[in-house]
């Protein structure tokens, strides 16, 4: 079965593994530090503070923003169940906004009306890592005061107007899970340009503790800490570091072949009757994942792909019809729930081969012919 995702990894990772092992030092240190550096150095973030997971990027972002209780946030319905916990845990209020069909990006003048005077920060999605409308958004941001915190997590590589997402706007959460653009094994970092809210955040990661181990270490009086801010422990691993600043090395080939496929797979979908591509930007997107509308009988397209050998999955089912996300929801979102009903994940992985692209395409092709 060909997968919908799978990280490409190889001897290399292992080897980094092997040497943080050497050094004794697993937890938070010198590699996280070179992780952050590059991750600035590629972005062109002023800030950029390695975490966990994406999740705990998003979480510690908005409680480093202040987003609390009584505050509203503004997210679309259609994303990772990730964004909306994250928005739960500081004890916000999540406002569900539409997309648009064509990118599953939110839809700026939808955005532009569920603002209120609670408002206090707004979570595009960069869906299948392109871009959303970003000058649009922190204009509307800018105007009210309002923090701009995407969720990077599928656009690691991205270019928006020639310039990296993370590089500019707000604050941008990256993850780097197992299947994103590039993985850590398990991590997240976030990205900003305030100094100060880094610095917040930078203490929190580590229980609100006001260096982090490896500045005391290096530090006099070895055992003295003072505990400043509520915190978590959210820091990246030096292990999680390492296998991070291996994958960098491989991005672009990742992304360029993932690339290739994508444009393949959308050549393939034009004029296709049961199945609709979205509009993916070849030159300025690095593509995380690849989705179609199955116009009608989602089921049986997925089925049928089975059968071939290729699996399909659905990024992501409305959250606003989920049980505990529903008493958010405020009326209907037509929009998100067609799209819920029709998207479809196609297999898109830098390890993919020509014939296993060719074995989705036939698939794909061949399911559109037996419904005309
Ligand atoms: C992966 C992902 C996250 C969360 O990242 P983790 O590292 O898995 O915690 C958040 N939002 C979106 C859209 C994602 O795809």
């Amino acid at each position: 079965m060909i997968p919908v995702s799978r990280p490409s990894m190889g001897k290399e990772e292992l080897e980094a593994v092997g040497k943080v092992f050497e050094t004794g030092w697993l937890g938070l240190g010198s590699t996280v530090l070179e992780f952050e550096n590059k991750l600035k150095e590629y972005t062109g973030a002023k800030n950029a503070i390695a975490v966990t997971n994406g999740t705990a990027a998003l979480h510690i972002a908005l409680d480093g923003f202040g987003v609390g209780p009584g505050d509203e946030v503004i997210v679309p319905s259609l994303t990772f169940a990730a964004t909306i916990q994250a928005i739960l845990a500081v004890g916000a209020t999540p406002v569900f906004c539409e997309v648009m069909p064509q990118t599953l990006n939110v839809d700026i003048k939808d955005v532009e009306n569920r603002v209120t005077p609670r408002t206090k920060a707004i979570m595009p999605v960069h869906y299948c890592g392109n871009a959303c409308d970003m000058d649009a958004l922190l204009k509307i941001a800018d105007a009210r005061g309002i923090k701009i915190i995407e969720d990077a997590a599928h656009a690691f590589g991205t270019v928006y107007k020639g310039k990296k997402i993370g590089g500019f706007g707000h604050c941008a959460c990256f993850s780097f899970d197992a299947i994103k653009n590039i993985t850590c094994g398990e991590g997240g970092a976030v990205l900003l340009p305030d100094d100060a809210i880094a610095e917040k955040i930078r203490r929190k990661r580590v229980l609100g503790i006001d260096k982090d181990t490896w500045a005391r270490y290096q530090n006099k009086r070895l055992w003295f800490y003072e505990v400043v801010d509520t915190g978590y422990r959210y820091h990246m691993s030096n292990i999680n570091a390492a296998i991070g600043l291996v994958q960098f090395g491989k991005l672009d080939k990742f992304l360029a072949r993932k690339r290739e496929i994508t444009k393949n797979y959308d050549a393939a979908f034009q004029n296709m009757a049961s199945v609709l591509p979205l509009e993916n930007d070849h030159e300025n997107t690095a593509q995380f994942c690849y989705i179609l509308r199955v116009v009608k009988e989602r089921d049986a397209f997925m089925e049928f792909l089975k059968e071939r050998g290729a699996a399909t999955g659905v990024h992501y089912i409305p959250n606003h019809e989920q049980p505990v996300f529903k008493r958010f929801a405020k009326g209907p979102l037509p929009v998100t729930e067609l799209l819920g009903a029709q998207i479809c994940t196609l297999p898109l992985t830098p390890d993919m081969t020509d014939a296993d692209v060719r074995t989705v395409v036939d698939a794909v092709t061949d399911f559109d012919k037996s419904r005309r």
